[in-house]
């Protein structure tokens, strides 16, 4: 056993069951994980919106992705999304204003885990990893936490000609947060979804007070409730544009997209 399982306590792991309730409610569960636009399409520089944050809260209540124009980090929590600019502050996202790339699920939780006992983001995932019971599923986790570091990044708006996603987050933005508490909203995709979207953890911070956050690069946890909710289906829409039309998708561009979602090597 490792040091950091020794130090990880769990008090609780509970299975709960679904309640019956209708899209929008906080108890309804539709196990599905919904996204617009692949994340290939967003490497190739397809920035310009093509759904509404109105039409998108039609699909969940829990979420992550970026808005138009690539203009920061999309957060949506209990139904408000939220956009984390370059500046590093958290605004409101109005139901107009549209994403070129996001994820959502309705949230419900299958598995709840409190930890006490500090851990980065490395060795978080691996002790996810090592209570999941497939790795072939998707997940959304919520992880509602006290921090002594967190550390996240933002990117700047981009205009036209858009360049790709790797250039664009040349120019990013890094925040440091030092005794914080807050909400991860993640997800963790299997391996073969590959050029649909990012394969293992993709995880969006955002502060108690909901003023601040970002794309997360790492952290210090110390204390967390841990809510995992296990999602059996997968569905996503297409933009309808020339913009999309026209990129080439046909690379593989596996390498590049690790080098963008991860912390940038000193
Ligand atoms: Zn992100």
């Amino acid at each position: 056993m490792t040091t950091f399982a020794k130090a990880i306590c769990i008090v609780a792991l509970l299975g709960l069951a679904a309640l019956p309730a209708t899209p929008g409610s906080l108890a309804y569960s539709n196990d599905t994980l919904f996204q617009t636009s692949p994340i290939s399409a967003l490497m190739q520089g397809v920035f310009d919106g093509s759904m509404t944050f109105g039409d998108l809260s039609a699909h969940g209540n829990f979420g992550l992705g970026t808005v138009h124009a690539l203009d920061g980090e999309m957060v949506e929590l209990d139904g408000q999304f939220y956009q984390i600019k370059s500046d590093g502050i958290a605004y409101h996202l109005n139901n107009t204003t549209k994403t070129p790339f996001a994820e959502a699920t309705f949230f419900s939780p299958d598995e709840t885990v409190s930890l006490s006992g500090t851990s980065n983001l490395t060795q978080l995932n691996g002790y996810l990893d090592s209570k999941l019971n497939t790795t072939n599923i998707f997940y959304a986790i919520r992880i509602d936490g006290t921090f002594d570091y967190v550390k996240t990044r933002s990117v700047p708006v981009q205009s036209k000609p858009y360049p790709t996603l790797s250039e664009a987050v040349e120019g990013q933005k890094i925040f440091e947060f030092h005794n914080v508490t807050g909400t991860i909203v993640g997800f963790r995709c299997p391996a073969y979804i590959s050029g649909v979207n990012v394969p293992g953890y993709h995880m969006h911070f955002l502060t108690a007070n909901r003023l601040a956050g970002g794309h997360l690069l790492d952290f210090n946890l110390k204390d967390a409730i841990i809510k995992v909710d296990n999602l059996y289906k997968f569905k996503m829409d297409l933009p309808k544009n020339d913009e999309f039309n026209l990129a080439n998708l046909s690379g593989n561009h596996q390498a590049s997209l690790g080098k963008v979602e991860s912390n940038p090597k000193k």
